[in-house]
């Protein structure tokens, strides 16, 4: 897969996609990632990318001219191009799922007070939000969605059925996990887990997962 990243912020890139599973997914040619600098299409001797709203409020909006050069030069005509916005569509893990078939997407990483709206309207084929609250700028959304979606492609991880059974995957949260010892300080891990009946493994897990979903998460049943 290739993703690619427009942002003001480039450094805030090196280190967390540069460790672990997604350092291997890069390694091993699985995800090709390529971040583009916002400021390196805009031509003024300033390098100027954002300016006043019209109507008058509050801070600062990303121009359109540099960000519809950026992603003329650096889209395919099968790039998905995605708006970082905290009024996006929620991402999610099913979210996640789906994107992991696209073959390339493009992330637009805002600043300041956001996107002037031709920007929304004209460039972006989807635009996407991690959660109902306002971060400085898109770089950690689009980390987010990187390491998200790069977890998911055939390959990365060393078992696949790792992200098969997990929260989310079949729209319930996970059901508790124990290692080795069996017994802890006094706590126990239970008497199931122990027993090698696969068969009653597989219905303890469900229920607990079924359960926990209710009391953390009931809007996911
Ligand atoms: N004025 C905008 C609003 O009220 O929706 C917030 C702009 S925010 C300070 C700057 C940039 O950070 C956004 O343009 C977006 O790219 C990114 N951002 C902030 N929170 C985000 C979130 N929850 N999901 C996705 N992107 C977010």
């Amino acid at each position: 897969m290739k993703i690619d990243v427009l942002t003001l912020f480039p450094g805030m890139f090196a280190g967390p996609l540069d460790e672990s599973i997604i350092k291997r997914a890069r390694q091993a040619g699985l995800l090709e990632l390529s971040i583009y600098n916002l400021r390196d299409y805009a031509h003024d001797r300033h390098k100027t990318v954002d300016d006043r709203p019209f109507g008058g409020g509050p801070g600062m909006l990303l121009k359109p001219e540099p960000i519809f050069e950026a992603v003329e030069a650096i889209a395919r005509p099968e790039t998905r191009v995605i708006l970082l916005s905290p009024s996006g569509r929620p991402f999610s893990q099913r979210v996640a799922r789906e994107l992991a078939k696209v073959p390339d997407m493009l992330l637009i990483s805002g600043h300041y007070e956001g996107f002037d709206e031709r920007i929304r309207e004209q460039l972006a084929d989807d635009e996407l939000s991690i959660g109902d609250y306002v971060l400085t700028n898109g770089a950690l959304p689009a980390m987010v969605m990187i390491d998200a979606v790069t977890r998911l492609l055939p390959g990365v991880l060393g078992d696949d059925d790792s992200a098969t059974e997990e929260s989310f995957s079949n729209g319930l949260l996970e059901y508790p996990q124990y290692t080795r010892p069996a017994e802890f300080r006094g706590m126990k891990v239970p008497e199931v887990l122990l027993s090698g009946n696969h068969a009653e493994i597989a219905k303890w897990r469900a229920e607990i997962a079924r359960q926990r979903t209710k009391e953390r998460r009931p809007d996911l049943l």
